[in-house]
């Protein structure tokens, strides 16, 4: 299995197999997504220590950065409202905050402890 699906389906880094979320989380609801501590599968410790997901803000900036790039470009010419963007732009960050949480530290996980790491 590739990184790209294994941070799609949001499988361990190590076995490929567990799930590492046990909670998507909702934004309309207020609700973050929970991590699972170990993998069910193999038992590897997702969070190795406090502050490991730290660098996880910078890959989360990273993709929000792209999305509000992508949808200014998709939408630019069918609203000219410059205000109206910005609105919109700001109801996709909060709307794509779960999504972009939970990628943003499966991407961190692959990067630092993907299956050919020997850490
Ligand atoms: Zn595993």
């Amino acid at each position: 299995m590739s990184a790209i699906v294994g941070i799609i389906t949001e499988k361990c880094p190590k076995c490929g197999k567990g799930k590492v979320f046990s909670r998507k989380g909702n934004p309309l609801l207020f609700q973050m997504p929970r991590m699972n501590e170990n993998c069910s599968e193999c038992g590897h410790k997702f969070e190795k220590e406090p502050g490991y997901f730290f660098g996880s803000m910078f890959v989360s900036y990273a993709l929000v950065v792209g999305e509000m790039i992508v949808f200014f470009l998709l939408v630019h010419k069918f609203i000219e409202s410059f205000v109206t963007i910005l609105i919109l732009i700001a109801l996709l960050a909060i709307l794509l905050s779960t999504f972009n949480f939970r990628m943003s530290r499966m991407a961190w996980m692959y990067l630092l402890d993907g299956k050919n790491k020997q850490i």
